[in-house]
């Protein structure tokens, strides 16, 4: 009997205290927030912004950026995927989020089910770069050097199912040219060589090919938006559509995730302070200097944003699956 009394107490105890923590959250405790690739690479570079423009409006909680990085993303998203769904440990991901289900064969978690969707941040578009030293100045002549190297060329990339993987295998299939790709742990890395010429050829984010273009420390050839962009350093570089490949158009979202089973009222904290983040003056001039377009439309509400990364699988998963490749 006695016994029975005191299980009533603590049951209703722990509730209590479960309760009272989500309405605290986040409180002292800091944040860790997921990126699965290198960190100085662009989805890292969009998530050490994020992180500080979303910590004033969470009550000054730190958000310590984590970078688990390999296997095209898959293992940063594994991390997250399964953690304590407690809006400690977050996930920041990009396109990968709807090419590695299709990519990556033996994928150890569900894109659709294992994860919460708090919302979007961004648009980013890529550009198509080379070492400085590849003796081809325009789209023209370097089609033209590709075709006399064949697949001697290397082409560098953050793994399967990357913004960058993605990228090359469409270029791959554009000039019906296949090359020799070389996989990185992110784009961080895969920049270094190509800048230091032991790579010959990469497509990445602006958020990580601008600032490199600029200061001439590797050639730009294309850009991946329909139109050319505005920005300084790439209003010279033309679009591939515009060079007449009309289907080409590549746009890297990114967006934030928490495990599945987050408490709902914790989601809401963290998506209130995701808005106040994208409309932070500093966080949008910041991305806009890069070439990435910050999301002011409803893909920042959760439910939005799932069907969007919904649509992009449903969108990119047979152009993947014709072009037969797969990871393990
Ligand atoms: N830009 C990389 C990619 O190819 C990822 C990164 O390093 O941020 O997906």
């Amino acid at each position: 009997m006695n016994a029975l009394k005191f299980v009533v107490p603590l049951v209703a105890m722990a509730g209590m205290t479960f309760g009272a923590m989500a309405a605290d959250y986040p409180g002292t405790k800091p944040i860790t927030l997921v990126v699965p690739f290198s960190a100085g690479g662009p989805t890292d570079r969009v998530a050490r912004d994020l992180a500080e423009a979303m910590r004033k409006p969470l009550g000054g909680t730190i958000i310590l950026v984590d970078n688990a990085a390999g296997a095209g993303g898959s293992i940063g998203a594994n991390k997250v995927a399964k953690a304590a769904p407690d809006g400690y440990t977050l996930l920041l991901h990009h396109i990968g989020m709807a090419t590695m289900p299709t990519l990556v064969r033996n994928i150890p978690f569900k894109v659709e089910s294992d994860f919460e969707y708090l919302g979007m941040i961004n648009d980013v578009p890529m550009t198509i770069i080379s070492r400085p030293t590849l003796p081809a100045n325009n789209f023209a002549e370097l089609r033209d050097w590709l075709q006399a190297n064949k697949a001697k060329v290397n082409l560098a990339n953050a793994g399967v199912g990357a913004a960058s993987h993605l990228c090359g295998l469409l270029f791959m299939s554009a000039l019906g040219q296949p090359m020799t790709t070389v996989p990185y742990k992110g784009t961080a890395p895969a920049m270094t060589d190509v800048m230091g010429g032991q790579v010959d050829l990469m497509c990445d984010q602006t958020t990580n090919t601008t600032q490199q273009i600029e200061g001439k420390k590797v050639k730009a050839f294309a850009v991946t938006s329909p139109k050319r962009l505005t920005t300084a350093a790439l209003k010279d570089v033309p679009s591939m559509q515009e060079l007449g490949f009309k289907d080409f158009q590549v746009s890297i979202f990114h967006g934030l995730y928490a495990p599945k089973g987050t408490p709902a009222d914790v989601q809401k904290k963290l998506n209130d302070a995701l808005k106040i983040a994208l409309k932070d003056p500093d966080f949008i001039k910041k991305q806009e200097g890069l070439g990435a377009v910050v999301v002011t439309d409803k893909r920042v509400e959760p439910a939005e944003h799932r069907k969007f990364v919904a649509a992009e699988i449903a969108k990119w998963s047979p152009v993947l699956k014709a072009a037969g490749v797969y990871a393990e």
